[in-house]
């Protein structure tokens, strides 16, 4: 058997940087990471025996420079170059240019992925080994009456795609004949301003589409097998949300016609290493034998990998580290086998609620469910920095059946914590409990056509407030405290802030362990609330039940990041300077006091006043933020210290209330 390697350089950062580096240090390969100057510090380097630093944060001036990273692999002695996914892994001249270089490409030939390159010529290659196609146009005429008569006679709806195109990009959907100029044009045009190359092809819009990808590997003695179908029908923009494998509803006919195609798709271009060969089916009826047709081969590792490897127990970094040291597969066909059901869901740094708005910023605090497989490229304390993909991780899991898994896929998402960005985990595990997805009959349309509940913004649990202002309590008195019924009889004022609302919440502790939050949509009553470690834990009032939510604080500056995660949602909250007082005097409630140091912005009372706990004395206004300042419980308003308009300090004496009038609201 061929020696591996001793050492490889992996041309690649984030996640499948750390996914390659771990199965080669298992096989005792040293690793070398290249990294840019915003991934200085970056887990990837930190995973890895040596590091090559290879330019600025611009994606163009380091992990896609090539001669940089060649450079970088024949100064450490790497005998190998991993590309991961995405940047230079599916350039054909990259892996002409490593060869050159006396280096091997942990991937397939430049041949190989010339022939795969381009959608049209993909195509025709695959009419020639028998593989099913999609019914289309794809040939060298681009005039634009020619293609319009094209698609009249594929028959509508048509999709428009560019030859050169990935990621979705350069793709339009045509239901009918008046809107294809148009939509050609538009195509056209991203086609050429993402990939310099505006050619296109027509196919029939397969309605009910369900996307089956196969998993494929080859080796240097002509062996290719499958490692069986991945479902990746759930998608948004044509990107990929969640993926499983098998797929749901695959009969054992369907699937040896798929798998078989894939090999014979692989086997047409002498294909080496691991790869993927999609397909697009008609799922109107279920998954049919004859329903399936060849759309385009990654001539690379997929992002979806890792639910191949969880049915089929095996390493495809491994198998591709063997094969490019000129290895055979290490198994047969028929020693691959499925092995129960996995998901992947892609967490993003990214607003749902927001057009998916991709979101940078500082991961405070990041938490797994140690159940998953959890693969990521980020740790506590590391910055989702705006010139990479904003994946945060993929949340892996694997179960006896579809149902299982996707039980524990829900769990997993609900046990994440992440603290510091928007994240899109609330909306993975609202399609993770959509009824389509659920019983596993949905096409590629599922996100879209519900989008709006799958979207919408879900208000925030008045306990998961309760909660949050307990921890903000716990900043202000230090961790050291045993159990909070020590202040029976004090109430607090919290003030936080939540996607620019600001919440206030008045906290009173009574007798007996019993605590009332005030100020909400509704009235929290809590017993025994206790802090153990990072978890504040209580009863309910209304139903004695046992709650509990993972509190992580941070500091900012000038304010604390409070990061509640309650019933497997996750909520920041902005606490403003914990230090400063927090609006009321505990002991009696005898004066208001500015929470910050701020401008009084408006007063409703004067002195002699009658108020009612809760009724709005005046507003203040520091930070860029408007904060009420309310009367702590039922009196009348003694003085009146302040004036609108006027900056007061944080801690004065802003209203007093005259003693004999205060009786505590008794609600
Ligand atoms: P890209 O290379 O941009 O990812 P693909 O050709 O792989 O483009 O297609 C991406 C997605 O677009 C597919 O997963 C599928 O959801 C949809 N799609 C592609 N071709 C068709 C088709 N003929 N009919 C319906 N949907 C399609």
């Amino acid at each position: 058997m061929k020696p591996l390697f001793s050492k490889i350089l992996i041309a690649n950062r984030g996640e499948i940087a750390c996914r390659v580096i771990e199965t080669a240090h298992k096989l005792g390969i040293a690793t070398v990471a290249v990294y840019s100057e915003a991934d200085a510090n970056a887990m990837h380097v930190n995973l890895s025996d040596e590091a090559v630093r290879i330019g600025p944060a611009p994606v163009g001036e380091s992990y896609l420079k090539a001669d940089r990273i060649i450079q970088a692999a024949l100064d450490t002695g790497a005998e190998a170059i991993h590309p991961g996914y995405g940047f230079l892994s599916e350039n054909p001249n990259f892996v002409e240019a490593v060869q050159a270089a006396g280096l091997i490409f942990i991937g397939p030939s430049a041949d190989a992925i010339r022939a795969m390159g381009l959608k049209d010529a993909a195509k025709n290659l695959m009419v020639e080994a028998g593989v099913p196609v999609v019914p289309g146009y794809q040939g060298e005429n681009q005039d634009t009456a020619f293609l319009a008569r094209k698609a009249d006679e594929i028959g509508y709806p048509v999709l428009i795609k560019a030859r050169a195109g990935g990621g979705g990009k350069g793709m339009r959907k045509v239901d009918a004949p008046a809107d294809f100029a148009e939509a050609l044009q538009s195509a056209i045009r991203e086609g050429e301003s993402s990939f310099g190359d505006g050619h296109v092809l027509i196919e029939k819009y397969v309605t009910s589409p369900r996307h089956i990808e196969v998993q494929v590997f080859g080796d240097g003695a002509g062996n290719v097998v499958h490692l069986f179908e991945r479902d990746c029908s759930l998608q948004r923009r044509h990107q990929k949300v969640i993926e499983e494998a098998p797929a749901p509803g695959m009969s054992q006919e369907v699937r040896s016609a798929v798998t078989a195609a894939a090999v014979a798709a692989a086997k047409a271009i002498g294909y080496q290493g691991a790869g993927t060969v999609e397909f697009i089916a008609d799922g109107s009826d279920g998954l049919r034998a004859d329903g399936f047709w060849f759309m385009e081969m990654n001539t690379r590792l997929q992002v979806e990998h890792p639910v191949t490897e969880a049915i089929t127990g095996l390493d495809l970094v491994d198998w591709q580290l063997r094969v490019a040291a000129g290895q055979d597969i290490p198994v047969t066909q028929d020693q691959i086998t499925i092995s129960g059901h996995a998901f992947e869901a892609r967490l993003y740094a990214e607003d749902p609620a927001n057009g998916f708005l991709p979101s940078t910023g500082k991961l405070h605090h990041l938490q797994f469910d140690p159940n998953a497989r959890n693969d990521t490229g980020v740790r506590s304390g590391d910055e989702i920095s705006p010139w990479y993909d904003p994946m945060i991780a993929k949340v892996i899991v694997h179960g006896t059946t579809r149902e299982e898994a996707l039980e524990k896929l829900s769990k997993s998402l609900k046990r994440t914590h992440v603290a510091g960005t928007v994240t899109n985990a609330a909306f993975l595990d609202a399609l993770v409990r959509h009824e389509g997805f659920e019983s596993g009959a949905f096409d590629t349309g599922l996100i879209d056509r519900d989008i709006e509940k799958l979207v919408a913004v879900v208000p925030v649990d008045e306990l998961a407030v309760a909660f949050a202002c307990f921890a903000a309590l716990q900043i202000d008195f230090g961790a050291e405290r045993v159990g909070w019924s020590l202040w029976g009889g004090a109430r607090r004022t919290i003030r936080l802030l939540h996607e620019d609302e600001v919440l206030e919440r008045t906290i009173v502790f009574e007798d007996g362990g019993k605590v009332r939050v005030i100020g909400g949509s509704k009235e929290v009553m809590l017993f025994d609330v206790q802090t153990v470690g990072t978890t504040l834990q209580a009863r309910t009032g209304q139903y004695n039940e046992a709650v509990s939510a993972d509190a992580v604080c941070a500091d900012l500056t000038g304010q604390t990041l409070v990061s509640i995660r309650f019933r497997g949602r996750v909520v920041d909250f902005i606490c403003p300077d914990p230090l400063a007082d927090s609006g009321i005097n505990s002991d009696q409630g005898k004066l208001v006091t500015a929470p910050m140091t701020g401008v009084v912005i408006a007063l409703d009372v004067e002195a002699g006043a009658a108020v009612k706990a809760g009724q709005r004395l005046g507003v203040m206004e520091a930070m860029k933020m408007e904060t009420a300042i309310v009367a702590p419980i039922d009196g009348v308003v003694e003085t009146v210290n302040c004036h609108v308009g006027e900056t007061v300090e944080g801690g004065v004496a802003l209203v007093t209330f005259r003693e004999d009038a205060i009786k505590e609201d008794a609600a």
